[in-house]
C-alpha cells in the first residue's frame, strides 16, 4: 500500500503515472509484468525503430515534468546521431520545497521508471543511464537498486537485451542533497564527481552533456510517462490534458489542507480550488490565504485566483508557474511575512555561492526579514527587501537566484499591507510568535528577544 495520503483518491479520470501505485507488491518484477509491464519496452525492441520512439514521445506532446515544461521528445531529437557513447541521466534530485511526486514513483512503482529509461535509451541510442537521487532518498534508492537488479536477472537490462542487440547498463548516484543540484548542469557537475555548482551553456546537455558527451537528462515523472505513451500511442496520450498541456500530472498539494498528497489529474481540467477540495480542504475550514503553485520557487496566486486552470499556460497567465506542480496551501492563518522568510531563509541556505547577486542578495534579504520578524523592522525595511529583489532579478547565472525573488516580490505585491501591519504590531522588538524560532535560529538571544546581529 502507498505510504502517501491521498494517493488513493480516484476521480473519473484514469491514473496513468498512478495507476498500480497501490496494487499490492506492484514493486515486484512478476506483479510489474502481471499488470503490463516491460510490454512497452519489449514493443520498442521488437517493432520500433529508434527514431519512431522519439516520434512517438514528440507526437505525444509530453513535456517534461521537472519544471521547465519543455517537450521531451524534441529534447531527445537534439541529441547527435554520430557521436558515442551517450548518456541518459535522470533527475530525480527532487530538491523543491513541497515536492515528493518522484520519490512515490520510484518507491511505489520502481519498474514503471526504469522501463521509462531504458525507452529514452533506446530511442537516442545510450548504452549507459545514471539515475541521480538525492541522498536523503536512501530507502527508494534501495528499493529502486532491487527493481534493478530484477530488471537485469530478467534479461531487461545489460547485454543483447531481448536479443536485440541493445545493450544498457543502469545505475543510481545518490547526491548529498543539494537543491542546486537539482538543475541539470550543476547535476551533470555533481555526478562527475565536481562541486555541484551549474555550468554556461551552451554547449547544451545535448551536445555536450555528461563527460562532455550527448546526455538526455530528464525528471523521475517524465520518464515514467514513456511506457504507456510507447504502448498506447500519442493520441491515447492526447486524450488527457489540453492541446499546449498533454497529458495528466502529479499534483503535490502540502500545507495547511485536511488530506496532503500526490493527486494525479488531467492538465487544465480542474483549478486550483477544485485540488484543494481533493485534497479534503482546508484544515477548520478556514479561508485560503494564497497558494504556491511550484513550492518554494513559484510566486504566490492569492485566494482570488483561486479558479485558475491546472496547466501550464493558465498559471502563467495567472502569474506564477506550474512547475514541478507542488501546491503548497497558505490559509488565513498563516504569516506571509513569517512564510516569505522561510522561503528566502531556504535559498540563502542552498545558494551554492557562484554569482554574487544569489550569494550576496540572498544574505541580505534574510537579514531584512530577520529584522522585520524580530520586531524592529521599518517600512524602509520592506522597500529595501523589493530593492534587493529587484537587484538579483534577471542577474543571476542560474534559477536558483531568480527564485529566490519570487517569495519576495510575490509577497510584497499581493500582500505589502501585511508587511506594514506586521510592523507596526510588533513595534520595539516586543516579543512576538516568531522569538522561538528566531532565538533558535541564533538570529535573536535571549527570552528579551535582544537582536544578535542586524
Ligand atoms: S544563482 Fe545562486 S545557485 Fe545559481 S549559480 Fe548563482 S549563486 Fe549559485
Amino acid at each position: 500500500m502507498s505510504r502517501f495520503y491521498g494517493t488513493k483518491y480516484k476521480t473519473m479520470d484514469r491514473h496513468v503515472l498512478l495507476r498500480d501505485v497501490d496494487v499490492p507488491d506492484i514493486r515486484e518484477y512478476d506483479v510489474y509484468v502481471a499488470h503490463g509491464g516491460y510490454a512497452a519496452w519489449k514493443k520498442a525492441l521488437t517493432t520500433m525503430k529508434p527514431d519512431e520512439v522519439i516520434n512517438v514521445v514528440k507526437d505525444s506532446g509530453l513535456r517534461g515534468r521537472g519544471g521547465a515544461g519543455f517537450p521531451a521528445g524534441v529534447k531527445w531529437s537534439f541529441i547527435p546521431k554520430d557521436i558515442f557513447p551517450k548518456y541518459v541521466v535522470v533527475n530525480g534530485d527532487e530538491s523543491e520545497a513541497g515536492t515528493f511526486k518522484d520519490h512515490q514513483i520510484i518507491d511505489g512503482n520502481p519498474h514503471q521508471l526504469i522501463e521509462g529509461v531504458a525507452l529514452c535509451a533506446y530511442a537516442v541510442q545510450a548504452n549507459t543511464s545514471y539515475i541521480y537521487l538525492r541522498g536523503e532518498f536512501y530507502e527508494p534508492a534501495q528499493t529502486l537498486q532491487r527493481a534493478i537488479d530484477e530488471a537485469y536477472a530478467h534479461g531487461m537490462l545489460g547485454k543483447n537485451v531481448l536479443g536485440s542487440g541493445f545493450d544498457l547498463d543502469v545505475h543510481i548516484h545518490l547526491g548529498a542533497g543539494a537543491y542546486i543540484c537539482g538543475e541539470e548542469t550543476a547535476l551533470l557537475s555533481s555526478l562527475e564527481g565536481q562541486l555541484g555548482q551549474p555550468r554556461l551553456r551552451p554547449p547544451f546537455p545535448a551536445v555536450q552533456g555528461l563527460y562532455a558527451k550527448p546526455t538526455v537528462i530528464n525528471n523521475v515523472e517524465t520518464l515514467a510517462n514513456v511506457p504507456p505513451i510507447v504502448l498506447h500511442g500519442a493520441q491515447w496520450y492526447r486524450q488527457y490534458g489540453t492541446e499546449k498541456s498533454p497529458g495528466t500530472k502529479v499534483f503535490c498539494v502540502s500545507g495547511r489542507v485536511n488530506k496532503p498528497g500526490n493527486y494525479e489529474l488531467p492538465l487544465g481540467k480542474y483549478t486550483i480550488r477544485e485540488l484543494i477540495e481533493m485534497a479534503g480542504g482546508t484544515i477548520d475550514g478556514r479561508p485560503v490565504k494564497g497558494v504556491l503553485p511550484a513550492g518554494s520557487s513559484a510566486p504566490i496566486l492569492p485566494a482570488p485566483l483561486l479558479d485558475t486552470k491546472l496547466d501550464y499556460e493558465s498559471i502563467q497567465a495567472a502569474g506564477s508557474i506550474l512547475g514541478s506542480a507542488s501546491f503548497v496551501i497558505l490559509d488565513d492563518t498563516v504569516d506571509i511575512v513569517w512564510a516569505a522568510r522561510k522561503m528566502v531563509r531556504f535559498f540563502k541556505h542552498e545558494s551554492c555561492g557562484k554569482c554574487t547577486p544569489c550569494r550576496e542578495g540572498t544574505y541580505w534579504a534574510l537579514k531584512l526579514y530577520d529584522k522585520i520578524l524580530s520586531g524592529h523592522g521599518t517600512l524602509a525595511d520592506v522597500d529595501m527587501i523589493g530593492e534587493v529583489a529587484g537587484q538579483m532579478a534577471g542577474k543571476c547565472f542560474c534559477l536558483l537566484g531568480e527564485f529566490a525573488t519570487s517569495p519576495m516580490q510575490s509577497t510584497l505585491k499581493h500582500f505589502r499591507a501585511e508587511y506594514e501591519a506586521f510592523i507596526a504590531n510588533h513595534q520595539g522588538g516586543k516579543m512576538n510568535g516568531y522569538a522561538d524560532e528566531l532565538i533558535r535560529e541564533g538570529v535573536i538571544a535571549g527570552p528579551e528577544g535582544v537582536i544578535a546581529h542586524h
